[in-house]
């Protein structure tokens, strides 16, 4: 067991915002503390495409999505680690998604500009197999998040930061967090643990509406005619990321996908893809959301992603690599920040977009705490 031990701050959970609010809290000069339950980073942070997706970000989630990406950037630097600055790429299949990213160019803000492009000079840059055009969002970044997670770790560490792996919190309040290794004092507890919010603060998670969001996703070697240039984005994506999905032509794109092809509305799909560093191409991906998620993964959701890269890119179906399920917290809102307790805060991503916004919320996180703010 520990004996007690005491840290300015106790960050719980080692994901992308509890490591964002470690980072933000050790650059203001306190000591921290990080505790996770896992030997290394295995929730959603280390589960997803790696897409630092800001320009189709919208209010608030833009905003922390603006301080994210700097932070991303010097964090790059300073943990070693790559971050690609390549932008991201939208296929337009079809002249509805084409006007869709017309609308979205004429109002995107200055600094996440949407540049169109006729099929000719999307096709020329993205080895995709058909487009009737398409758009580069120059201000997108990717990062390679297995290797993110662990090299911002280790930087965090080096720089006095405290870890303690295989640590699982039990119970948190004022002042204190009682682990399955002992307690440990804080002035500020922050609880970063995603969709583990209704293990940890059940109530808290059920009065907030905070369910689980799971989603299916494949590693693949797709044989590709050429590398791709960065993330890519469907027809699909459009109707769901904010800046796209509440124009008001996302009705007809929504209504002719979900139309043409009812078994991947069914799954909600959302298809879009990262390439790997080794050339492997990361795949997705399907959401299910609920109270508690399903652990049997469907094969027809993997032949729908399978068969639909096939398509995407004109090649065979690819060959699967690895396979898994991730999880994240789905609720009304995009962020949840509380307060449960004094010096206690819950700060939570509330929907897919934490690799994107969540350094910038985190860094919100401790300054409003610090202040003495309300969440
Ligand atoms: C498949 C998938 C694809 C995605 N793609 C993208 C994308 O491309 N771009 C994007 O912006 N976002 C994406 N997201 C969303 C993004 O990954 C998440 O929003 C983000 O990683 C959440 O970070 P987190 O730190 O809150 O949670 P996590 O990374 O899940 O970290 C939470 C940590 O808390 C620990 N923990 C939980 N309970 C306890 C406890 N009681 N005690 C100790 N430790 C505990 C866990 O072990 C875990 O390490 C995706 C998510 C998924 C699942």
């Amino acid at each position: 067991m520990l004996v007690t031990d005491h840290s300015d701050v106790v960050v719980v959970g080692a994901g992308i915002v509890g490591l964002g609010v470690a980072d933000a809290a050790r650059r203001r000069g306190l000591s921290v503390t990080v505790l996770d339950r896992s030997p290394a980073a295995a929730g959603a942070t280390v589960r997803n495409f790696g897409h630092v997706c800001l320009t189709p970000q919208t209010g608030r989630a833009w905003e922390y999505g603006s301080v994210a990406r700097e932070r991303w950037l010097q964090l790059g630097h300073d943990a070693g680690f790559r971050v690609r600055q390549d932008g991201t790429w939208v296929v337009a299949r079809h002249p509805d998604e084409l006007a869709l990213l017309s609308a979205a160019a004429d109002q995107a803000p200055d600094g996440t500009p949407v540049h169109l492009l006729d099929a000719d000079e999307f096709t020329a840059r993205v080895p995709v197999a058909r487009a009737v055009g398409g758009a580069h969002l120059p201000a997108d970044l990717q990062v390679d998040p297995r290797r993110a997670a662990a090299a911002l770790a280790a930087h965090l560490e080096r720089r006095g930061v405290r870890f303690r792996w295989r640590t699982p919190a039990l119970g948190v309040e004022e002042g204190r967090v009682v682990t399955g290794r002992g307690t440990l004092t804080a002035g500020l507890v922050v609880v970063a643990v995603n969709h583990d919010l209704d293990h940890l603060l059940p109530g808290l998670a059920e009065a907030a509406d905070v369910q689980r969001c799971a989603l299916d996703m494949l590693r693949v070697d797709a044989a590709l005619p050429a590398p791709l240039p960065g993330p890519l984005l469907t027809g699909w994506s459009l109707v769901r990321y904010r800046a796209f999905a509440d124009l008001p032509e996302a009705v007809a794109v929504r209504d002719r996908l979900h139309a043409e092809h009812p078994r991947w509305a069914a799954f909600d799909v959302n298809q879009m893809c990262t390439q790997q560093p080794d050339g492997s191409l990361l795949v997705g991906d399907t959401h299910r959301r609920g109270a508690g998620v399903d652990p049997f993964l469907s094969e027809e959701a993997h032949e729908l992603l399978l068969d639909g890269a096939a398509d995407l890119f004109g090649v065979p179906r690819p060959r699967v690599l690895e396979r898994w399920q991730g999880v994240y917290a789905s609720g009304p809102e995009e962020f949840l920040l509380a307060r449960p307790a004094p010096g206690v805060v819950v700060a939570t991503v509330t929907t897919g977009i934490g690799m994107t916004t969540g350094l910038g919320f985190a860094e919100h996180a401790v300054q409003s705490a610090l202040q003495g703010e309300g969440p």
